[in-house]
Order: C-alpha cells, then sequence, then structure tokens
C-alpha cells in the first residue's frame, strides 16, 4: 500500500496512518485543511482529520473517528444512530482519558498485542 501522501501537513511529523485495517476493510486516514477536527465517510472507508492539531487533539480525532467506523460495523443496528455522536464521543474521550493517566496501560497494550503480530508471521 502506497504510504506516503503527496501533501505535506504539519501533522506528517505525527506518524499519523496512511491506512487502518478494521475486520474486512482497509480505512484510507488522509489530512486535510479543514474547521473540523475530523470526519468518517463511511461510504468511502475513509477517515479525514485536520492536519493543524496538536499532537493530543489528533490522537483523539483518529481513535473517535476509528469509533465512528466501528460503530457503523457493530452498533448502529442495536441503538439509533442519533446518539451517535454522543456514544463515540464518550468512548473516544473516555478511552482517550485513561491512555493519558496511565501510561502504563499503553505499553501493556503494545507489548501484547505485539504478540499477536509475532504470531501471525
Ligand atoms: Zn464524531
Amino acid at each position: 500500500m502506497d504510504n506516503v501522501t503527496n501533501i505535506t501537513h504539519p501533522a506528517d511529523k505525527y506518524l499519523v496512518p496512511t491506512h487502518i485495517k478494521l475486520g474486512y476493510r482497509t480505512l484510507v486516514i488522509e489530512p486535510r485543511l479543514m474547521d473540523d477536527f475530523g470526519e468518517y465517510i463511511n461510504n468511502e472507508n475513509k477517515i479525514l482529520y485536520n492536519s493543524k492539531q496538536t499532537p493530543p487533539e489528533l490522537v483523539n480525532t483518529i481513535i473517535h473517528e476509528l469509533l465512528h467506523a466501528i460503530f457503523e460495523d457493530r452498533i448502529v443496528s442495536l441503538v439509533s444512530d442519533k446518539n451517535e455522536e454522543t456514544i463515540v464521543n464518550a468512548l473516544a474521550n473516555g478511552f482517550m482519558t485513561a491512555l493519558v493517566d496511565n501510561p502504563e496501560l499503553l505499553n501493556f497494550l503494545n507489548n501484547n498485542i505485539k504478540q499477536i503480530h509475532e504470531r501471525k508471521r
């Protein structure tokens, strides 16, 4: 897969992934100059993010938009999509808070998920 976007954005240095595999599909992650923090476009399998964000905002945005994708795949049939923004916001901000307040949690996730990748080889 193409790993490089041809436009230089301030966010490039933060190593935002250009693709996120989510089950059967691959989401394309693209920087944009936009007013919102980000946007998830379900029928295009695409996440757009505002390239002029601080690193913490960027992390929150990628988590937030990824949760929109998961919501569309797995939750929208269970609850009304009119609650989607509230639910996604609560989950993204809650997860972000847990990561920020517990640096060892990120190490735990990284170290142990690595084993799954190693087993797949
Ligand atoms: Zn949202």
